[in-house]
């Protein structure tokens, strides 16, 4: 991606996350004393990781949170990246078609059931194997630079659309089995994951503030000191000027928030909006009245998987896209091209 690109979309994200008070990258600012008996102190900072911004916004008595959190953002992409040649998934995807499958990590194997069981319950919605068509798409690609970029053809789209299926995937006894020709495509559940691992590491009494990866926050304990602690202002972009906010939702602590939209990565030809969000059932972009939808919940993977799921299924059924948000207990806001709301999630004014 072009580096002025990626500055454009660190602003953006920055500028969403943190409604109030500025971010300083990578600095420590002196506070009271932690109740573990060490020191208490703001820690601030941003780096580039799974292709976009993570960021975080913490006070907190642990030792050097930043660092732990870049440390194991790139140590996650190292395993589950599939542009990275030496992942766990890039030799799950090489070991496509081998009749013996692949040994799958615990942690990996937990993830991908997570995964595939969102598939069954968005009726393939949400797929985590998309490789091939995402791959013969890119997006992040031809966002980067729109100019270059062709479309792929009709026939293309369909042949790398038949090497797709969660259906198709076997997990059985520590091994993956894949179909030859597919391809596992992390990307939508990345940032959620990364945001369960933050949230492992520091939930409880010693950290409070926000991380951020990409669109998808957590937001750990409360804002302020008590007594005038106050819940976390989340900043909701506007999908029609991804530049600005259209409103902000109110969170408790040890949440997480996720939104997917038509307007982070795409490219425009003809008057037609070819963005990352894929519709499994054409192969194509998905075309909706919506242009994002917003899910909080407790866990990250969830947020992150059903902001996809829900994305694609809102186009055609937003009603369907409520309930399956509901049955995992997620709240769910669908903003249409209009601006208008949806969902039990409430978009309140910003300050
Ligand atoms: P973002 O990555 O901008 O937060 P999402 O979480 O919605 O947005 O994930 C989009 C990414 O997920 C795409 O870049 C692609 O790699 C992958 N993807 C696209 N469509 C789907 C889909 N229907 N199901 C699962 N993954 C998808
Ligand atoms: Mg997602």
């Amino acid at each position: 991606m072009k580096t002025e690109k990626k500055m454009k979309r660190l602003f953006r994200g920055l500028a969403a996350l943190f409604l109030c008070g500025t971010l300083l990258t990578g600095c420590a600012v002196p506070g009271g004393t932690g109740s573990t008996g060490s020191k208490e102190q703001h820690y601030t900072g941003a780096h580039l990781c799974m292709g976009t911004v993570f960021s975080a916004d913490l006070t907190s008595s642990q030792e050097d949170p930043i660092t732990t959190l870049t440390e194991m953002g790139n140590a996650l992409e190292q395993t589950i990246s599939y542009r990275i040649d030496t992942s766990e998934i890039a030799a799950i995807n090489a070991s496509a078609g081998d009749p013996e499958g692949y040994p799958v990590s615990e942690e990996l194997a937990e993830t991908l059931e997570k995964a595939l069981e969102i598939s069954e319950k968005s009726s393939g919605a949400f797929d985590p194997t998309l490789g091939a068509l995402t791959t013969l798409w890119k997006l992040d690609e031809g966002a980067a630079d729109p100019e270059h970029y062709n479309l792929p053809a009709r026939e293309e789209i369909e042949s790398a659309r038949n090497l797709c299926g969660y259906q198709k995937v076997r997990l059985e006894e520590g091994r993956i089995y894949l179909p030859a020709g597919m391809r596992l495509d992390l990307g939508a559940i990345g940032k959620g994951i990364y945001l369960n691992r933050a949230k492992l590491l520091f939930e409880g009494p010693y950290t409070r503030g926000i991380i951020s990866a990409g669109g998808s926050i957590l937001t750990l304990g409360q804002k302020g000191e008590p007594p005038e602690s106050a819940p976390w202002n989340i900043g909701i972009t506007n999908p029609l000027d991804p530049d600005g906010l259209c409103g902000m939702i109110e969170v408790r602590g040890g949440m997480c928030i996720s939104t997917s939209g038509d307007y982070e990565r795409y490219v425009e030809r003809d008057g037609v909006r070819y963005h990352h969000i894929l519709d499994p059932a054409t192969g194509y972009p998905v075309s909706s009245p919506y242009g994002s939808v917003t899910i909080l919940c407790v866990n990250g993977l969830l947020s992150d998987a059903l902001s996809t799921a829900c994305y694609v299924m809102a186009a055609t059924d937003p009603e369907r896209a409520i309930e399956l948000a509901h049955s995992y207990e997620a709240q769910i806001l669908l903003i249409d091209r209009e601006g208008n709301t949806t969902g039990d999630l409430k978009l309140l004014k910003l300050p």
